[in-house]
């Protein structure tokens, strides 16, 4: 079973030993990648996420910062401390962890942030840029699933693929990566009529509802491939994806465990996003 899997930890150490490098070359020509991140209030897992950004960041020789405001914190203070990282030349990439308090336009927030240090790819510039087939920054879990697809050989050219979720940070942008690269793909959500026959259908599973469970064994094409980015808790409280990865990895080809899968690539594609960031701002 264990060749079934598509590893997450195994390709993401690849991916980082290869940043370190990049990164040592950076800095032996003065360049040193940074990123800033903002934080407003004290969400637990947003800090567990942020926390986690800074380790990956310092494990790479990735300068990071962390920029935390208070929960009540005004939309326009927000705003000014996005211009001032817009301008600090030794600011390579600026996230804002999401989500933010109900008070502030997010949309707003987002697309205040200059698309050329925009390492998440949320602006509408990099998100039209994706749609163009122009260079941007891709959206660090769209990528990180399709880098899983071509680490584990899977051919994308000419499958059938089902994205299950059409949010803006992970359904729409996957069903754009895998079309691009000539899958044939149906995007699912919770209005689908008939979803299990056209999963049944399908080549490439792409699941990102945010439902324990949602995806079985039974409702796979024999030898599917599963990428699994549903982020759940168990019932005793462990980790788990969409996908119930016992049946489905019965009858896949290939999966992605959660955890080590997806979550650990989108991490990865952060610090690439930035250290790219860094390379066309010294250009
Ligand atoms: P989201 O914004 O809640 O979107 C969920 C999508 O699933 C929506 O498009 C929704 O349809 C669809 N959906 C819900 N119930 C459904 C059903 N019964 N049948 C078919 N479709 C259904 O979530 P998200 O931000 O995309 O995240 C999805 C999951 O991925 C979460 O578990 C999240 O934690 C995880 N995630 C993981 C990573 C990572 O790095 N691994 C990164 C981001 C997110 P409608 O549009 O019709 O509502």
């Amino acid at each position: 079973m264990t060749d079934k899997l598509i590893s997450g930890k195994e390709l993401a150490a690849l991916q980082k030993e290869n940043i370190k490098k990049e990164v040592s070359r950076l800095n032996r020509q003065g360049i040193y990648p940074k990123l800033s991140v903002i934080i407003v209030g004290d969400n637990p897992r947003s800090l567990t996420y942020v926390k986690g950004k800074h380790k990956d960041c310092a494990e790479c020789g990735i300068i990071s910062e962390n920029i935390e405001m208070p929960e009540n914190v005004s939309q326009d203070r927000l705003l000014a401390e996005i211009a001032r990282l817009n301008k600090d030349d030794s600011v390579h990439g600026i996230l804002v962890q999401l989500p933010l308090p109900a008070h502030i336009d997010e949309y707003a927030v987002i697309n205040a942030i200059g698309s050329d240090k925009d390492v998440d790819g949320f602006t509408a510039q990099n998100v039209g840029n994706m749609y163009l087939g122009q260079d941007c920054f891709i959206p660090c879990t769209p990528q990180g699933c399709i880098d899983l697809l071509e680490f584990a050989g899977v051919e994308i050219s000419g499958k059938d693929a089902v994205v299950i979720g059409r949010s803006n940070i992970v359904g729409r942008p996957v069903t754009q990566l895998l079309t691009e690269r000539n899958a044939t793909v149906t995007t699912c959500h919770s209005k689908t009529k008939n979803i299990a026959e056209k999963i049944k259908n399908a080549d490439i599973v792409v699941c990102c509802v945010g439902k324990r469970g949602y995806l079985t064994g039974d409702m796979l094409k024999d030898g599917a491939v599963v990428i699994d980015v549903g982020i759940n808790r168990n019932r005793d409280g462990k980790l788990c994806g969409d996908a119930d990865f016992n049946s489905c990895i019965e009858i896949a080809s290939k999966i992605t465990p959660v955890p080590g899968g997806v979550g650990l690539m989108t991490r990865v594609n952060l610090l690439k996003n930035t250290v790219k960031s860094a390379i066309r701002h010294n250009k």
